[in-house]
């Protein structure tokens, strides 16, 4: 087991299953242009290879499947299956919901029981606006197929003070209504944000949101696992809701994620673009792959930020959000 001077290890992967999106949010890419195909990505059989080696290696217990968006990848269904093969704890996919309906046949027949449900309005005209692309009704109805086909769903939204901060409370109220946890990310300074005047307009922090929920509920702070990312509140006989507060709370000393992207390289941390290469211990002997890829995790682990996120100019859709 590989553990840092802080305590830390890897226990969480994240696989960024391509780098292609259907959509562009504003705050993801900068020019509005979809990546509808990528180039130069592992295949399904380098992903899964990748995947055993990391659970072997590093100890990974828990998986979360991402992207770009993982739903338009071609090898989705192939990979959740081959997933079911390994021993894994826990898997979890993030998606925006667009293929929701449509794939839940296969994830009801993968390992995978929890979905996280990117969505970060109800407003139609603001949604074109936001994700550049799209239909909201078929969110919706992908996020009710998929509770009344029994998954665990959370919604993660991405508050934004001139896109979409009037919707904090409707998005609420739309969760709580469905016993789902609605997620309030703040905005992270990656890409094109890194230090640019928009992310300094647009980011809202923990206390604003919760003097925005305090003007329609009464919560008090409830528990949360130990290398949770979200500071989580309960809202007594309704539920609960949660903020990934990166800059209002950082999380970084109990972090144990690791990212794999599309392309084969490891990032041990959202906030350096510093990464370790893995691709090519894909068709070495098992030992000498198992012995080099110790190695380049303790590099991997080096690169997490002591105690918080400072921002990093690469695209989360590359390396996984
Ligand atoms: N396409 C999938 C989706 O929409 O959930 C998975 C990939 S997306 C990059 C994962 C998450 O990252 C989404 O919830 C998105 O809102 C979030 N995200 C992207 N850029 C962000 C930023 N700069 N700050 C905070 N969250 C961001």
């Amino acid at each position: 087991m590989i553990v840092d001077a802080r305590g830390r290890r890897f226990r969480n992967l994240r696989v960024s299953l391509t780098a292609a999106c259907n959509y562009a949010c504003t705050y993801c890419v900068p020019n509005g242009r979809k990546l509808m195909a990528a180039r130069n990505e592992l295949t399904v059989e380098g992903f899964l290879q990748a995947v055993k080696l990391l659970i072997d290696v590093a100890g990974i217990d828990k998986l979360r499947i991402t992207g770009g968006e993982p739903l338009i990848a071609p090898g989705f269904d192939d990979f959740v299956r081959g997933l079911g093969r390994l021993a894994l704890e826990d898997v979890a996919v993030t998606t925006n919901g667009q293929f929701l309906g449509k794939k839940l046949e296969v994830l009801q027949h993968s390992p995978i029981s929890r979905i996280n449900l990117s969505l970060d309005t109800l407003n139609p005209l603001a949604f074109r606006r936001l994700a550049r692309s799209g239909d909201l009704e078929t969110v919706l109805s992908g996020l009710d197929a998929a509770l009344d086909r029994g998954f665990k769903v959370k919604v993660n939204m991405v508050p934004l003070r001139t896109g979409n901060l009037d919707q904090v409370l409707p998005l609420l109220d739309h969760c709580l209504a469905r016993n789902v946890e609605l997620r309030m990310i703040e905005l992270m300074n990656m890409g094109h944000l890194k230090s640019s005047p928009e992310f300094h307009r647009d980011y809202v922090g923990m206390d604003e949101l919760l003097e925005v929920i305090a003007k329609q509920y009464e919560f008090e702070r409830a528990d949360a696992p130990y290398d949770s990312t979200a500071v989580r509140f309960a809202i007594e006989g309704k539920g609960h809701f949660g903020i990934i507060a990166n800059h209002s709370e950082p999380f970084c000393a109990s972090c144990t994620r690791l990212r794999l992207s599309s392309d084969g390289h490891l990032y041990g941390c959202l906030s350096s673009a510093k990464y370790q290469p893995m691709r090519d211990l894909l068709s070495l002997p098992i030992e000498i792959a198992r012995e080099k890829l110790q190695d380049r995790l303790a590099l991997a682990l080096q690169n997490k930020q002591p105690v918080a996120f400072s921002g990093e100019t690469t695209v989360m859709k590359f390396i996984g959000g």
